[in-house]
């Protein structure tokens, strides 16, 4: 009781224990979070950091939960989602300052409004700005990381850093923030002076071809894999026949082979079950080790 409410006194976000995660993930998979945060600020963010390595307790970050597999268990520790309460967006010149919290959708809008454009390839990544940044997400050779001018972070012990994006080691679906752990609190993005209704026309066209191509409706974390150099995973799925497998109620979708759907009640572990059949059915056609991209979340 007394580290719930040492832990809720030091915050002006929210505190929750036993919060289910799959309220917080895409795919609506994952068990209970021990302490559940969601901070409104960076100073609640250092405090966290502070209090869980003065406590010895685990501590993980989620943005949006979009390329989360998170375990039938759920996590120990505290969980620190950013989200409501790390979303603020200022706009200098063609510059975005913005919170890590803060939805892409969001700043694609945002910066729209200022005829702002250069973010439009992002459309439909249903990504939070740290999360997308941290994963360098992307379409078609275009990454988010091409537009990142700074970050703000918060490391292990709580300290603030800015950093250059070039500092960042982007590459495909990767920067160094995947091996540093530090969390991104804030990010400055560079546009691109464009006219709105441009914007908007590109957005709705990227929209569009999204929901021809992809099967938006189950829930998903996107593609599960990354596509090996050269090639495409879901190319390499289908024509090892993984198109429908199914493990309970997790499917390797029809319309694109590199997602993995949940029908509806599906466990962490059918869709770690799926994700190692698919992995063993494409090793054995093609001899190509698949990557995963999704990031997994306590033990599976
Ligand atoms: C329908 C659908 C379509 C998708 N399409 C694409 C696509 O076209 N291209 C693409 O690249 N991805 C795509 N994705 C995957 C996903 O949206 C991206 O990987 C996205 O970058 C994840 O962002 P998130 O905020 O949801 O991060 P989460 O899934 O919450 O977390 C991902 C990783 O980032 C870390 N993290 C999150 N926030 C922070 C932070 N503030 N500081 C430090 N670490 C953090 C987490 O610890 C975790 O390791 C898609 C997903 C779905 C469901």
């Amino acid at each position: 009781m007394s580290l719930y409410l040492d832990l809720k006194a030091g915050i002006r976000g929210s505190l929750r224990t036993g919060e289910p995660l799959s309220k917080h993930t895409t795919w609506r998979i994952g068990g209970p979070a021990d302490y559940f945060v969601e901070p409104a600020g960076l100073e609640d963010v250092q405090f966290v950091v502070r209090f869980a390595a003065e406590r010895g307790l685990p501590l993980a970050v989620m943005g949006n939960g979009s390329n989360l597999l998170v375990s039938d268990a759920g996590l120990r520790g505290i969980l620190l989602k950013m989200g409501r309460g790390m979303e603020h967006i200022a706009i200098d010149g063609d510059v975005l300052l913005v919170q890590g919290g803060t939805k892409i959708s969001r700043i694609i809008n945002t910066a729209a409004d200022a005829n702002l454009g250069g973010l439009e390839f992002m459309a439909g990544i249903p990504a939070s700005v740290g999360g997308a940044v941290v994963m360098n997400a992307g379409v078609n050779g275009a990454s988010l990381g091409d537009r990142v001018v700074e970050v703000t972070l918060v490391d292990r012990e709580g300290k603030v850093h800015r950093r250059s994006g070039a500092e960042l080691g982007f590459q495909y679906r990767w920067s160094n923030l995947q091996a540093d752990g530090a969390i991104v609190a804030a990010v400055v993005f560079r546009c691109t002076p464009r006219n709105r209704p441009e914007i908007v026309r590109e957005v709705e066209r990227i929209l569009r071809r999204r929901r021809e191509t992809q099967p938006l409706e189950h829930p998903s974390a996107g593609c599960v894999f990354k596509n090996p150099p050269g090639d495409s995973a879901g190319r390499l799925i289908e024509a090892a026949g993984g198109k429908g497998l199914r493990v309970g109620n997790a499917e390797v979708s029809r319309k694109h082979a590199n997602f993995i759907l949940n029908l509806g009640g599906a466990t962490a572990q059918d869709v770690w079950a799926l994700i190692k059949q698919v992995r063993q059915l494409v090793k054995d056609k093609f001899g190509t080790e698949l990557g995963l991209e999704v990031n997994l979340m306590g033990d599976l």
